[in-house]
């Protein structure tokens, strides 16, 4: 019989190892192993071995943050070649950020990771978290796709393409721009994913640190000022949330606001309000007059790889230039480049 495969499991809070109290659901220490000790389908022959190591402290996801994806990436990089393959357990919150930007940190990955939670924890009796951990140990082992992936409700997504869409259901995430990766039916189908080559030289991971990035939604009758405000602060990149395929208000005053911000060096980036679809900057006038102001077009990427690809290209202490063609380059898979 083949040698089962080694699966690492960093617990790093969220619903799924979370425990009921008085004041909702907690994370505790110890709790999730405890749970999975007691549930023997954790251990039939088709499931790998799998080691657990719970972070301290457990963490909603919302507290989520650049020096924890370092440290996480750290962690991984670790034990790379002691495991077959990773899965993190994450809230469901921030896990698209967590995707994207662990997807930007590791270079040269040919091992999965996965990362995975619930909503409902794995103690409770109509929890997800059973089969979305019993699934991606499952797809780790028999079928790994080295990329950072999430596993949710029977679907591996490309991590850094999706979004969390349901606050309450069992669908939480959406790959709005790109096919899921496998499908876990009766059969476990292949979509769009497939192993990608790796270099020689193993895993290296890049850098990734604080930096100062906003978000500002567009909507009809924003006050330009409050814009002019937000980019006086000490900001290096504004995520601009336009409509449809990119457009803004022809406001002379907006407009001159963002290409002086362009001018001083801070990248400001449009992505659609819409999730589906890509930002064309040349489709109406209303676009191209950002796009003369030195706005970068987002294409199809989602505001969470968006802003994980800024946090990852600033902290690389390149010039604006190069982040700029960057942010159009499709790195890891996050964006459809446009021929
Ligand atoms: N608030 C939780 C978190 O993101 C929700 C979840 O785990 O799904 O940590």
């Amino acid at each position: 019989m083949a040698e089962k495969k080694r699966v690492y499991i960093a617990y790093t809070g969220g619903t799924i190892g979370m425990k009921p109290s008085v004041n909702g659901y907690i994370p505790v220490s110890g709790y999730l192993s405890e749970t999975i000790n007691n549930m023997s389908e954790f251990y039939h022959n088709d499931i790998p071995e799998f080691e657990i190591h719970e972070y301290d402290p457990l963490i909603d996801s919302a507290d989520m943050s650049p020096q924890a994806w370092q440290a996480l990436a750290v962690d991984i990089q670790q034990r790379y070649d002691k495991f077959d393959a990773f899965i993190i357990l994450h809230g469901t919150d921030t896990m698209s950020y967590t995707a994207s930007a662990l997807s930007f940190i590791f270079e040269n990955l040919s091992k999965p990771v996965i990362i995975t939670g619930s909503q409902i924890p794995l103690s409770q009796l109509r929890s997800d978290g059973r089969a979305n951990l019993l699934n991606s140990l499952y797809v780790a082992a028999h079928h790994p796709i080295n990329e950072v992936c999430i596993f949710f409700n029977n679907q591996l997504f490309r991590g850094n393409r999706t979004t969390k869409q349901h606050a309450n259901g069992f669908s939480a995430f959406l790959s709005p721009n790109y096919p899921v990766l496998i499908e876990a039916g009766i059969e476990i189908k292949y979509v769009a994913g497939t192993t990608q080559e790796s270099e020689e030289g193993g895993l290296t991971i890049g850098k990734i640190d604080q930096q100062s990035i906003a978000i500002l939604h567009l909507f009809p009758g924003l006050n330009w000022l409050v814009l002019d405000n937000l980019l006086k602060s000490p900001l290096q990149a504004l995520v601009l949330l336009t409509y449809g395929v990119g457009n803004a208000q022809q406001d002379a005053n907006l407009l001159k606001t963002l290409k002086a911000a362009s001018e001083r060096g801070i990248l400001i980036v449009n992505c659609s309000q819409c999730l589906q679809g890509s930002v064309n900057m040349d489709g109406y006038a209303t676009g191209h007059a950002l796009s003369d102001a030195g706005v970068i077009s987002g294409l199809d990427m989602t505001t969470e790889a968006v802003i994980a690809k800024l946090y990852y290209l600033l902290s690389q202490n390149e010039s604006y230039e190069l982040n700029k063609k960057r942010l159009i380059t499709d790195l890891r898979g996050e964006l459809t480049p446009v021929v």
